[in-house]
């Protein structure tokens, strides 16, 4: 079994640690920052093999040269972003796949949120570090890509398993639920998954990870093909692109 630590830093940004006990390799992604990660391995005793990031923005890739200084490890992120990813060592691509021991991800190009972000699967354990592209409830605001790049990153994650946990960058949880139920007050599934949310915010405790099923049922950026959802937005009938199109662009001013 894969291990998978998560960690809170900055305001709400969470940073994952994953081990492989067997080959002992070790990976973190996005690391924001290296000092919570160096105390950590530490006290694990890991030795850090990789740094995956999935974009080029600090808030994922601060860590990156101290991390690589103090441990050795190489870094991972997008060929695309090659000239724009601190400590690069190794660039991918869609397709391409990662091992950690005998975990073994896949990369998944998702332009959108940046051009050249990228997702790494973890199929085998059901895992999904997904960056900004996936959120609990939302999706990453449109910095480089456009609505139409981001609506096609989105397909390719909404066909993996309904099991599948998503764990993404931010705990932005709670606020995209509220723009959420704005656009489809009457999903029953979204109403009860808020009240879970609010619990476990009140104890401030993350709502991260979430599954692809879960947010098949309750994302409004996964959910462009129900007919309530377009009824509400007064777009009956219209392309789903058009439907993310128009969610992307009042969330953007909600
Ligand atoms: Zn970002
Ligand atoms: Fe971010």
């Amino acid at each position: 079994m894969l291990e998978i630590i998560q960690i809170p830093v900055l305001t709400d940004n969470y940073i994952y640690l994953l081990n492989d006990p067997v080959s002992g390799e070790t990976a973190v992604v996005d690391p924001a920052l290296a000092q919570p990660l160096l105390d950590l391995l530490a006290k694990k005793g890991w030795r850090l093999t990789y740094i995956l990031n999935t974009h080029h923005h600090w808030d994922h890739v601060g860590g990156n040269l101290e991390l690589k200084e103090k441990t050795g490890c190489n870094i991972i992120a997008a060929q695309l972003d090659i000239d724009r990813t601190p400590g690069i060592d190794i660039g991918v691509r869609d397709g391409d796949f990662v091992s950690l021991g005998e975990h073994k991800a896949s990369v998944i190009a998702t332009p959108g949120h940046t051009i050249g972000h990228v997702v790494y699967y973890f199929a085998k354990d059901d895992a999904l570090f997904c960056g900004d592209t996936l959120f609990v409830m939302g999706c990453g605001r449109l910095f480089e890509g456009s609505a139409v790049q981001m609506w096609t990153s989105l397909q390719k994650l909404k066909v993996l398993p309904s099991s599948t946990r998503i764990y993404c960058t931010h705990e932005y949880t709670q606020a995209n639920g509220h723009f959420a139920l704005s656009v489809e007050p009457d999903n029953l599934q979204l109403q009860r998954k808020m009240i879970e949310v609010a619990d476990l915010r009140l104890i401030n405790k993350p709502t991260v990870p979430s599954t692809i099923g879960d947010e098949k049922a309750t994302n409004p950026f996964f959910r462009e093909d129900s007919r309530s959802l377009q009824k509400n937005l007064g777009l009956e009938n219209q392309s789903s692109v058009s439907v993310f199109t128009e969610l992307r662009k009042r969330k953007d001013s909600f």
